[in-house]
């Protein structure tokens, strides 16, 4: 079930590559280079420098940053000038209402440009930036400002009526909410202030906090995948890693057009979708509807974008829909696409040739990681269904833990993947969990949790989470393999493979499909796809059972919840649901 690696022809890279050589970046890799960051004096570092003040000052002052985009396709736009006037007038406000450093500020909006201009005001301040999700419903958002002991909360007069205003009591540390109108003139919830009003009174300018590198910037919430999600803390130097992975990774250049789809609720969205492109002093569009495939491709041509980050999920439902409405556009000026947040299936990374032109090429990373680690870069071979290799500076490696602490698994075996302390954007700690913190580590290495295995030219290729992947009859089995040949049968959509027990194996393999439109399902279509996946994996592989479901449960940030597929099937407690998508 190999896919043809696939080499990008020079006329698809359209522009030379940053990262030209890989064995020869990491033979002299310097992270300080890579990223190209100013600094402010006596080593201090600030986010929110690196992403706005210093474009503002130079040539980049009139380069719009952000276009924001409304229903109807409509734009907003910030130029590095106006963004910095606007993060100027946050920060001043936060100061006023008495944030100090290392206080958070937390914020429940959607993607509008209050919550990108919260979060970059926030770090100008040195207060720490805190973003949480707008479809969560009230029990995660006292959780996680609980948690994270927020001070101030930005939000909107519908949100918090709904979500917020009956947790005011629970929350004692929640001194100040600041809330946008979506009416002008309407009426002010009690309790609450005026965005626009507490921002209006400053006009004289800030001069961003003199951070150091090691203070702390960002605290994200895991996607909960695999349980309770953990707040993770990151502080400033992660720009660093922000910086110089957009730039080889993601191939961002000057004049490039950036839409990162996720939402700033989770770390992709903040990482990448905030800061990294800012720090490039690059064009982003935030997208603040939803996922609509008609949409995103009118987005894609119509904006001109060139580099697009997106996700799995999206990229199945967009296959889902067709290549028809892909192919009523052209898209001239898109030159790289990437995906992360889940393994990313070969059949999507060459679907992308078939709609774009162009393959998507998936990176690996994670919130405790902050930036990506192991990435496919334009100007390598790209191995359909590998992550790629680690970023230059990063050094990865597959491991196993025995008695005597870890070691090296051979090539080829599976194991944890694991990396070495000291990359920039390496987490500061769980919050309030310092003994789950330590045990990601076995001395210098942090253990991530998934496994993985590395081929002889040092590509990685996902097997699982740890606490996913399957043991039956003595084998090892990847439910992302037993997914991604489901996936080739011309009536599956989307595929969650969990194991169920089973006397004799141990386990057993077990998946759930989601149709495409235009498949019944039955008796027949379910035989068929069996037939399938045992000609693909052969019968020790092949999943015993298939059941059809209307959407299989996923996250809000959009991976499939193998954990509540199992708890679900043998009745077992479902556990935290805090980021479960609506309707699954
Ligand atoms: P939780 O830790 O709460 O269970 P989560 O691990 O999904 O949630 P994130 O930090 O958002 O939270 O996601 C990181 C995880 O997503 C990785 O550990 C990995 O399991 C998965 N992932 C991300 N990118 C990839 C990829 N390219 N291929 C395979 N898996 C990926
Ligand atoms: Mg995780």
């Amino acid at each position: 079930m190999q896919f043809a690696p696939i080499q990008k022809r020079s006329d698809q890279l359209r522009r030379a590559p940053n990262l030209e050589d890989y064995a020869a970046s990491r033979s002299c890799f310097d992270w300080q280079a890579a990223a190209a960051l100013e600094g402010l004096p006596g080593g201090s570092l600030n986010i929110a420098h690196e992403a706005v003040d210093r474009h503002a000052r130079g040539a980049r002052a009139s380069q719009r940053a952000i276009r924001f985009l409304g229903a109807d396709l409509a734009p907003a736009d910030y130029t590095y000038a106006d963004l910095k006037a606007a993060t100027d007038r946050v920060a001043a406000a936060l100061v006023r209402l008495g944030v100090g450093p290392g206080e958070r500020v937390a914020t429940l909006a959607g993607r509008v440009p209050a919550q990108y201009l919260t979060a970059i005001g926030a770090m100008k301040a040195g207060a720490v930036f805190l973003p949480l999700f707008s479809a969560f419903g009230p029990e995660p958002i006292r959780a996680r400002l609980e948690l994270g002991g927020a001070r101030v909360l930005v939000t909107t007069d519908l949100l918090y009526r709904r979500k917020v205003a009956a947790l005011r009591e629970a929350l004692p540390l929640l001194e100040h909410v600041l809330v946008l109108r979506t009416a002008p003139g309407s009426e002010l919830p009690p309790g609450t202030l005026d965005f626009d009003e507490a921002l209006a009174a400053g006009d004289g300018g800030f001069e961003t906090r003199r951070t150091r590198p090691g203070d702390m910037a960002l605290l994200h919430f895991t996607s909960g995948t695999t349980g309770l999600p953990k707040g993770v803390m990151h502080a400033h130097r992660a720009v660093i890693g922000h910086a110089a992975t957009a730039r080889l990774a993601l191939d961002l250049q000057d004049g490039d057009l950036y839409w990162c789809t996720a939402d700033p609720g989770w770390v992709t969205g903040v990482s990448y979708g905030i800061i990294a492109p800012l720090a490039c002093g690059v064009t982003m569009i935030v997208d603040r509807e939803e996922f609509d495939p008609e949409r995103w491709y009118a987005i894609l041509a119509g904006e001109q974008v060139s580099v697009w980050y997106t996700a799995p999920t999206a990229i199945r439902m967009l296959m889902k829909a067709g290549l028809e409405p892909a192919r009523r556009h052209t898209y001239p000026a898109l030159r790289h696409l990437a995906s992360v947040g889940e393994p990313l299936n070969p059949e999507a990374v060459v679907w992308g040739v078939e709609a774009f032109g162009l393959p998507f090429h998936d990176n690996w990373w994670q919130t405790e990681t902050g930036a990506i680690m192991v990435a496919n870069y334009p100007s390598m071979e790209l191995r359909p269904g590998s992550m790629g290799r680690p970023v230059p500076g990063v050094e990865a490696a597959v491991l196993k833990r025995g008695a005597e602490g870890v070691e090296p698994a051979a090539t080829g075996e599976v194991g944890e993947l694991a990396l070495k302390s000291g990359w920039p954007s390496m987490f500061m700690g769980y919050l309030g969990d310092e003994a789950r913190t330590r045990k990601c580590f076995a001395g210098d290495w942090y253990l991530s949790g998934d496994l993985a295995r590395m081929d002889e030219d040092g590509y990685f290729w996902f097997v699982g989470r740890a606490d996913d992947v399957i043991k039956a009859a003595g084998h090892l089995i990847s439910p992302f393999e037993v997914e991604s040949a489901l996936l080739r049968h011309a009536a599956v959509a989307q595929a969650g493979v969990i194991g169920i027990p089973d006397p004799v194996a141990g386990s057993a393999v077990k998946a759930f499909v989601e149709l495409k439109p235009g498949f019944e399902a039955g008796e027949a279509l379910r035989r068929d796809i069996l037939a399938h996946a045992r000609r693909l994996l052969g019968a020790a592989v092949a999943p015993r059972e298939i059941a059809f479901a209307a959407q299989l449960p996923r996250t809000r940030s959009g991976k499939i919840m193998r954990r509540l597929l199992r708890a679900r099937e043998l009745g077992l407690p479902e556990g935290d649901l805090s980021t479960l998508e609506a309707g699954a």
